[in-house]
């Protein structure tokens, strides 16, 4: 086994742990959503199989694909939404883990075709001041990636339409916490909105949390907070 198959081992493992743990907090069910992490120095990745439930899938059985959609390994057939994934890559080279959800709180309010605004700072956590939500198009179609792509720009989340939630970190964990904070918020701004409007933070409050963000990021990464 050489290095590179080591450590994708261990990505790999990490990714179907990932898809297990969504499955358990109940945020998917069956074989709805998916989760991949960037492999093979490019914009290809590992990614989930098509038609399996998260219990049923091992490490193995996780399909390495090309950035052009060629299966370079494995025995599956990939995620019928792979185009998404590796348009996700092809936009942000700093993002190498990208993990969707039909979660019941981002994909209520994917259905009502709504962003998740700047109602709350955690928005902040998918890098801007809103989490945008892209018109419909159908799953696994180059229509649908170009509008996640574009929502990818200048975010590392967003809703889809009548369907579901895709965030993406520079790391599985960050893409999970991000994925994960997003669910809960878009929990939170429905609760509120059936009560009343929301009162949404300026661009000005919100370019302050996302500079304290990255503060906060740097004084993680020393130790000290
Ligand atoms: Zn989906």
């Amino acid at each position: 086994m050489t290095d590179t198959d080591q450590s994708d081992a261990g990505q790999r493992a990490q990714a179907v742990a990932a898809l297990r743990r969504l499955d358990g907090l109940g945020l998917n069910r069956g074989s709805t959503g998916n989760l991949s992490v960037r492999a093979g120095g490019g914009d290809g990745c590992w990614i989930t199989p098509t038609g399996m439930a998260a219990d049923e899938i091992g490490s193995d059985d996780l399909v390495w694909l090309a950035a052009d959609g060629t299966v370079r390994r494995g025995r599956w057939a990939p995620s019928s939404e792979w185009p998404f994934h590796v348009a996700i890559y092809r936009t942000r080279g700093d993002l190498n883990a990208v993990v969707h959800m039909h979660s019941p709180h981002a994909t209520a309010l994917a259905c009502l075709r709504r962003e998740l605004p700047a109602f709350h700072y955690m928005v902040a956590v998918a890098g801007g001041d809103s989490v945008p939500c892209t018109p419909y198009h159908l799953f696994g179609t180059a229509a649908l990636s170009a509008a996640v792509a574009t929502a990818f720009k200048d975010r590392q989340a967003c809703l889809m339409a009548n369907h579901g939630l895709v965030a993406g970190g520079a790391t599985l964990a960050q893409a999970m916490k991000v994925a994960l904070e997003v669910e809960a918020l878009c929990g939170i701004y429905l609760q509120a909105l059936a009560v009343g409007e929301p009162a949404l933070l300026s661009a000005a409050q919100m370019a302050e949390v996302i500079e304290r963000f990255k503060t906060y990021g740097q004084a993680r990464r020393s130790g000290s907070g």
